[in-house]
């Protein structure tokens, strides 16, 4: 299959845009998948309804057919056409954070999804993205749009176009390629079946800012000790993962040296990432600095691309720095902790 390539951003002028996402819209209605980028990450996206369109994305990604798909729509509205018993609460979430990286978990409506989108279960998330090409996109398709991260199952979620090239090139209809995305991690999927809602996967909107719009909120417990079974079907599987092996160091920063140093030692290239206030401070086979501790927005935009840029370096392990659990720092830490199929060293 010959992927189409297209390119819609600043140096376009608005008319070739508006052609291109024309053209991509219209492979959406012939059921093709198309990969198109999001203020959080690229997605993959099918006609949601379509049987065929949605066993595509699952055969591009390599993805396993029992984790849902979330479905991405252009406007408000339409929530209520795709879930019922909505709570209060999410249309005062609607309000806050809508367009934007907030997905919501609800009991499906109705028999039109295609039973791929939701791996079979009765409830469905949905989002509205916050990004002006993935907006008029699944406008123009007209139809909700099944959308996961655009990579090979288990790989790091793309960031940029290439990314989507490098792992889906051959695989799928088409790209549009919108230039880097903003948020750098996934949406955060909250469970709102319940009284309270509850967060299943940390992502781009934090715990502090829907108990600001909500209250009380809950979070799963699988996030928060070992031992229970995940409520999101896709948080069970290991994700984000470079080639070479990733460790998580928790620590002094004397206590990082030590480890690099140790590993160093048995005769191991290691790769380090590091914030650009550890630049300086560590020495490592390699360094790559991923945004600012200061920042923490920086870290998740600059995450992705920092964890494929060690598959383009000769080493054999990459430790990470760890990243304070508040804010954005909670997915951060989620997806470092994938990443490194939960291998962390913790100084005493
Ligand atoms: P991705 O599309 O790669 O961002 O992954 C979507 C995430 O949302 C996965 O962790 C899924 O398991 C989760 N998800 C999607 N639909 C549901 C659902 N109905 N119930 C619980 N989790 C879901
Ligand atoms: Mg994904």
């Amino acid at each position: 299959m010959k992927t189409k390539v297209w390119t819609v951003g600043e140096s376009e002028n608005l008319s070739t845009s508006y052609s291109h996402i024309t053209q991509a819209a219209q492979l959406l209605q012939e059921n093709e998948v198309v990969a198109f980028p999001t203020e959080t990450v690229y997605g993959l996206g099918a006609n949601a309804f379509s049987d065929d369109a949605v066993q595509k994305i699952f055969l591009a990604k390599g993805r396993p057919s029992d984790n849902p798909l979330i479905v991405h729509i252009a406007s408000k509205d339409k929530l209520n056409e795709i879930v019922k018993d909505i709570p209060d609460y999410v249309y005062k979430l609607v309000d806050a954070f809508w367009p934007g990286p907030l997905t919501f978990i609800l009991p499906k409506k109705g028999e039109l999804l295609s039973t791929y989108v939701t791996a079979g279960l009765e409830t469905v998330g949905v989002r509205m993205p916050n990004h002006p090409i993935a907006l008029e996109l699944i406008k123009e398709a007209n139809v909700p749009i099944a959308a996961p991260s655009a990579n090979r199952s288990g790989k790091p979620s793309p960031t940029l176009a290439s990314h989507v090239y490098h792992d889906l090139n051959g695989k799928i209809s088409g790209l549009v390629d919108g230039g880097p995305t903003g948020v750098g991690v996934e949406s955060t999927v909250l469970d709102c079946t319940t009284t309270i809602p509850t967060i299943l996967r940390p992502g781009g909107i934090t715990k502090e800012q829907i108990e600001f719009i909500v209250g009380e909120v809950k979070v799963d417990k699988a996030l928060i000790e070992e031992g229970h079974a995940p409520k999101s079907p896709g948080m069970k599987y290991t994700h984000y993962s470079p080639n070479a092996p990733v460790i998580l160091v928790e620590g002094s920063e004397e206590f990082l040296q030590k480890q690099i140093n140790q590993f160093m030692q048995q005769g191991k290239k290691v790769g380090l990432l590091t914030t650009i206030e550890g630049l300086t401070k560590y020495k490592a086979d390699k360094v790559i600095t991923c945004g600012s501790r200061a920042d923490l927005e920086s870290v998740a935009a600059q995450l992705y691309d920092v964890l494929r840029k060690f598959d383009e370096e000769d080493v054999d392990l990459i430790v990470s720095e760890s990243f304070p659990q508040f804010g954005v720092g909670e997915a951060i830490m989620n997806r470092l902790l994938k990443a490194a199929g939960n291998h962390v060293i913790v100084e005493n």
